[in-house]
């Protein structure tokens, strides 16, 4: 079987394309760039957007496999041919043997719209995996998937398992870069105790609040992220983590003790403007520019695959972005807003991942310039996808847990 990656300009050179072409390369599988001589098309979705290759896929007429972080969502099986549910690795050395595609619906992992989700695979050959330059001094390395932390709305958690590359090959990508190379670890959930000389050379630090707030931010690197999520922090301990607000301004105030530039996630959506302009009320007034913080702000997308995913789309509200950022000015100068996309895009997204038929599929995505969040709300409606749960109803009823089934150590 020869196969086309059909990608999006931008995806063309991304991690996984590059990963996947080796993979077909490791097990002699041929790969053209000339779709026509192709006879079946490869495609890759690691978020909701990317179904827009999908969608464009579908014109060029040949049969498709796709697969990707997303692969639990029913859209990839309307549209597809067939579809890897979850890592490819086993699915790309079974299908290097097969003479007929209509011999990928005996594979578990293969899902179709007649046959329905198959059996989620997670196996990572972490050894294959490869430390890939994505510019002058940036390198890619994927470690791991899933994420321990189990927040309530996060399909990165619910869709697979937790588990992590063996740190011995963490730290060998880490060795086998050149001198000014930062590596950019593609996981969800940073768990490694690199030594410090080696954390020196990531690009970028994930860190747990209470873990940086634990060693007073003794880190050697320049940048540093996090989720804060809520800025309530019964909202928080309920959907996200428990984090209280002195264990917040310790990590702002040691970020800003060390000079180092952090990233702070939030999830708009559940809380007021007033609530949010009051959290940052309670963080120490620093007029200073330096070091940079910035707030990333995304507008809760419950994603259907989590325990939560059936939660009511017009029980969330629009928060004011340009009243935040003027009460934030006079509070502390060191945070910054970046852009922000707005709740109707949230929508869409949930929305998307709700539709289980194809009319309701090809619908949505009909709706995708859709601006007016109302308009949304109201195809929700007509179809039966605005979801039943409340935030009161969340609040009331106890978190949701499920067992990290197993981390690869290496062990
Ligand atoms: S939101 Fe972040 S911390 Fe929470 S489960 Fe998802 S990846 Fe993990």
């Amino acid at each position: 079987m020869i196969v086309h990656f059909y990608t999006a300009p931008k995806q063309k050179h991304e991690y996984n394309i590059r990963l996947l072409k080796l993979l077909c390369q490791h097990h002699g599988i041929e790969v053209t760039e000339d779709v026509k001589a192709a006879d079946v098309v490869f495609v890759s979705c690691c978020d909701t957007m990317d179904l827009e290759i999908l969608a464009k896929a579908r014109k060029l007429g040949k049969p498709i496999i796709a697969g990707g972080s997303v692969s639990f969502m029913p859209a990839m099986r309307l549209w597809a041919d067939y579809v890897c549910h979850g890592e490819a690795y086993d699915f790309i050395a079974k299908f290097a043997s097969i003479r007929h595609l209509e011999e990928l619906v005996d594979f578990p992992e293969v899902a179709t719209a007649e046959k329905g989700q198959g059996v989620l695979n997670e196996h990572i050959d972490y050894a294959l995996n490869p430390l890939i330059q994505c510019n002058t001094t940036a390198y890619y390395y994927y470690c791991g998937k899933g994420c321990p932390q189990l927040c309530q709305y996060c399909a990165l958690a619910w869709s697979r398992t937790w588990q992590k590359a063996p740190q011995i090959l963490v730290e060998r990508a880490i060795f086998t870069m050149p001198k000014k190379g930062r590596l950019f670890p593609m996981v969800s959930f940073w768990d490694y105790t690199l030594a410090t000389p080696l954390l020196k050379r990531l690009g970028i630090l994930d860190v747990k609040i209470k873990e940086y707030n634990r060693t007073a931010g003794y880190y050697a690197g320049k940048r540093v992220r996090t989720g804060v999520e809520f800025v309530d922090a019964d909202v928080r301990k309920k959907l996200a983590k428990p984090l209280s607000q002195e264990e917040i301004n310790t990590f702002i105030h040691y970020t800003k003790r060390n000079g180092h530039e952090a990233v702070l996630y939030f999830i708009a959506g559940l809380e007021s403007t007033e609530k949010i302009i009051d959290f940052f009320s309670k963080v120490p007034v620093d007029m200073a520019l330096q070091p940079r913080m910035k707030l990333v702000f995304t507008y809760f997308e419950p994603q259907s695959i989590t325990p939560i995913g059936d939660f009511r789309l017009d029980h969330r509200s629009t928060i004011d972005r340009d009243e935040i950022f003027a009460a934030l000015q006079q509070m502390n100068r060191r945070f910054r807003f970046h852009q922000m996309g707005g709740i109707a895009h949230s929508t869409w997204r949930a929305l998307m991942g709700r539709a289980t038929t194809l009319d309701d599929l090809d619908y949505y995505w009909s709706l995708r310039n859709v601006k007016e969040n109302d308009v949304l709300l109201e195809a929700a409606a007509k179809r039966g996808h605005m979801g039943s749960l409340t935030l009161k109803e969340v609040m009331a009823r106890p978190r949701a847990t499920r067992k990290v089934k197993y981390v690869y150590d290496g062990t």
